[in-house]
């Protein structure tokens, strides 16, 4: 029997594990999935269904779809990022995995804040380095406060996740200013996990790290078309950062992956030419699902949910092992992910992404 490397002895993530359970069984409401089901935009079918040259893609992304990236960015935060310091690849998930990768010797250490995204942890492990979690304070945010008390002299990286996955939270200008200034103190690179900017309701405004121009030196940003734009499926994600380390995950995909399929960077260049259009419609149904998800749940629990501020989940507290609700919940045919994935026990997120009807109807259920 071969053994296994021991850095790879990791969890597979649990929403994903949860989502492909849901996948397997007839009649089950699945709040587990962050995967907006939204009608596809029509130039993005167009796309698809042209013929294309279906040759290797170039291993950094077609350069047509770089340069909408980079425009994409610049227009939303006044940034200058230009082609050579952005890559495609196949998924944000991937882009943070590539980024992490070059950064990374074992024995680094990674701050995270916590509640976190299920795979900050087991990927960072796969470097053979160290996640320190911060527990997030005041509205679950981290502060310089808090992540001085976590710091040592082998801190590489901060992940900054906002819009944050599950709690929703969002930073402000003055907040992210602090920790870019506290990590260029540090000498640290702060990858600013962003797949959820445009997901943000209530009129507010998302700050991205990409604006602060003084910082680019040690700021790596990631977006994706999963959520933005509701193309999971497509795979395509971006990483914005400086050129050492494009250049540096340019050679690991030449070394891997061969580049993002090129039949998706197509279909992505579709969705960045209708940027504004594609995104502003799918915040607005999912504000409206998250509205609905927050009213009838109050209303069949008698309890009040304070709305989450972005992003496509509600983070709920419960009174039990949250390990417990879920699979109580599974039982009447409703698929959660359990707070403890993220870290925090007694409370279970919520994916309001199903149609209006299914939202409902899960709840009711669940009641
Ligand atoms: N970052 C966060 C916080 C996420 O929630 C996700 C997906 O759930 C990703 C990154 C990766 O998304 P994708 O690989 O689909 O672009």
């Amino acid at each position: 029997m071969i053994k296994l490397a021991q850095r790879i002895e990791i969890d597979e993530s649990p929403t994903v594990k949860i989502n492909d359970l849901a996948k397997t069984k007839t009649n089950l409401i699945n709040f587990s999935a962050g995967d907006p089901k939204v009608p596809l935009h029509p130039a993005i079918k167009k796309a698809l269904s042209q013929e294309k040259s279906l040759g290797y893609p170039p291993v950094a992304g077609i350069p047509e779809l770089r340069e909408l990236a980079c425009n994409w960015m610049n227009e939303r935060y006044h940034s200058s990022l230009q082609m050579n310091e952005t890559v495609v690849t196949p998924g944000g998930k991937f882009a943070l995995y590539a980024l992490l990768n070059v950064v990374l010797n074992p024995g680094d250490e990674v701050l995270i804040g916590c509640p976190y995204w299920v795979s900050y942890h087991p990927i960072v492990q796969l470097f053979s380095a160290k996640v320190q979690v911060v527990m997030g304070g005041v509205d679950w945010k981290i502060t310089p406060e808090l992540l001085e008390k976590k710091a040592n002299e082998r801190t590489k990286v901060l992940i900054l996740n906002n819009a944050t996955n599950p709690t929703g939270v969002l930073y402000s200008h003055d907040e992210i200013k602090a920790l870019l200034m506290w990590a260029q103190k540090r000498g640290c690179l702060v990858i600013s996990d962003e797949v959820y900017s445009e997901l943000v309701y209530d009129k507010q405004k998302f700050v991205s790290c990409a604006e602060f121009k003084e910082h680019k030196e040690h700021v790596a940003t990631i977006e994706s078309c999963s959520k933005n734009f509701a193309l999971a499926g497509l795979r395509v994600g971006f990483a914005f950062a400086p050129k050492p380390l494009i250049n540096a995950m340019i050679k690991l995909l030449s070394q891997s992956a061969t580049g993002t399929s090129v039949i998706s960077q197509w279909a992505a260049v579709a969705a960045l030419e209708n940027a504004r259009e594609i995104t502003t419609g799918v915040r607005d149904i999912m504000e409206k699902r998250r509205n609905l998800f927050v009213a009838t749940y109050q209303d069949l629990f008698s309890t009040s949910l304070e709305k989450t501020q972005s992003g496509i989940y509600q983070f709920v507290p419960v009174m039990q092992k949250s390990e417990d609700y879920c699979i109580a919940a599974l039982e009447k045919g409703v698929a959660l992910v359990p707070g403890s994935a993220f870290g925090v026990d007694g409370y279970v997120r919520f994916a309001f992404c199903e149609d209006e009807n299914n939202l409902v109807n899960g709840l009711r259920r669940l009641r």
